[in-house]
């Protein structure tokens, strides 16, 4: 389960000037007042909601989500599903999830993530220690020989004609097969 949460409140009351709502995880929220749901349990709602008018709830804050807006929450427990289905792939992130998605053009929600997973190689310092990794596999590194002599920016800059990198805001590279 993922630790996305959102704050659902009643939207009527927002609009009086009244946060009148709680904390659910993102994937469990609650989409509209019915007098007797999970909403009504959890939050001590004023005597207006008898009324049809409150019945209609919205996000005002979220935490842990991929975007931090405002959303119906609909859309909040559609993202949620989603996030825990990211949690479902073991090697899969959100951040790497939310890079494959700029690349592929895609929205978030709609990343396939058997193919992401297929395709994904890993998160790396750079893509120079990608290459040497897999250099690693034919080349022998206690031998100096030829391994002093390779211009390493060059071998890879070659080496990544196959796949494509993208690097994530602490720096790391992630790396997927480009076909
Ligand atoms: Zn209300």
């Amino acid at each position: 389960m993922s630790d996305a949460m959102v704050w659902v409140g009643c939207l009527a009351c927002y609009n009086g000037g009244d946060l009148v709502g709680e904390w659910f995880d993102a994937g469990d929220a609650p989409t509209e007042t019915t007098g007797e749901n999970e909403f009504d349990a959890r939050v001590k709602v004023p005597s207006e909601h008898i009324t049809e008018a409150h019945e209609e709830l919205w996000v005002m804050d979220t935490d842990g989500m991929p975007e931090s807006r405002e959303m119906s929450p609909d859309e909040a427990n559609r993202i949620g599903a989603f996030l825990n289905e990211i949690e479902s792939h073991d090697r899969l992130t959100t951040e790497a999830v939310r890079m494959y998605a700029q690349w592929a053009g895609v929205a978030f929600v709609d990343v396939d993530l058997r193919r992401c997973d297929d395709a994904y190689r890993g998160e790396w310092d750079s893509e120079v220690d990608f290459a040497q990794d897999y250099a690693d596999d034919f080349l022998d590194r206690e031998q100096p020989w030829p391994l002093n002599h390779i211009d390493w920016d060059a071998a890879t800059e070659d080496f990544m004609q196959d796949y494509w990198s993208g690097e994530d805001p602490s720096g790391m590279v992630h790396i997927w097969d480009a076909h």
